[in-house]
């Protein structure tokens, strides 16, 4: 099947209100180019550089989302052109891109991830830990980042009660910050669903989900 096909298909699938990421990690410039051609702006990339390269590459409409772990002396290479960071995972991550957007008058939009699976090696904040990070002063001199929403990933199983389970308590963890407002941190997007699981994310919640090999193929 064509990239444009596998597009069509997972978009009769979404809803409107739930935005497709194009997740073209380790795939050429030219399948992406493939994507664009099909209407598709929003692409994701794991890898601050590989994202960089295929952002000099392509049209500067494209909306580039960072969805890997962050390494902090890499932050400076996106933060002239990112428009939305999925994995913050430490106030350490959030401080640098704050010092970088700042260099560009800009204000990068982020989302928290939160520690979902089970699984002991995916990155992120669990619930108390964002409590503590938005009743510390530690967002308020951040001026430069906005928290715009939260971001998971289910456990890898075939368990599809345990991944509804997961997503469940992400979407209420959502619901209950959403009430949190503050000039920087004021949530909207919930990212949460994937190749394998988004449809069961979208019955959850979720608002933004990222979409790889369906798209693409294996990698
Ligand atoms: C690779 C990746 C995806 C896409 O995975 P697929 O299974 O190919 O759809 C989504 N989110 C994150 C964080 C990823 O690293």
């Amino acid at each position: 099947m064509s990239i444009e096909k596998n597009l069509q298909n997972i978009k009769q699938q979404v809803p409107p209100h739930v935005q497709l990421v194009a997740v073209s990690k380790t795939k050429p410039v030219e399948a992406l180019r493939e994507a664009y051609q099909a209407g598709q702006r929003i692409f994701g990339e794991n890898k601050i550089q590989e994202m960089t390269q295929k952002w000099e590459q392509l049209p500067k409409d494209i909306e580039w989302h960072m969805i890997g772990h962050i390494q902090t002396n890499k932050v400076k290479y996106m933060a002239p052109y990112v428009s939305l960071v999925h994995g913050i995972d430490s106030v350490k991550v959030l401080q640098e891109i704050n010092k970088q957007a700042k260099k560009y008058q800009r204000i990068i939009n982020c989302l928290l991830q939160i520690h979902i699976a089970e699984e002991e090696t995916k990155f992120g904040f669990d619930a108390e830990e964002v409590e503590q990070l938005i009743t510390s002063n530690s967002l308020t001199d951040l001026e430069h980042v906005k928290i715009v929403g939260l971001m998971g990933m289910a456990t890898f199983t075939e368990d599809k009660e345990q991944i509804k389970q997961e997503f469940t308590q992400l979407k209420k963890l959502f619901d209950h910050l959403s009430n949190t407002k503050k000039p920087n941190f004021d949530l909207q997007i919930l990212s949460m669903g994937m190749s394998n699981d988004y449809e069961i994310a979208i019955a959850c919640g979720s608002t933004m989900i990222r979409i790889g090999s369906s798209i693409f193929g294996a990698r």
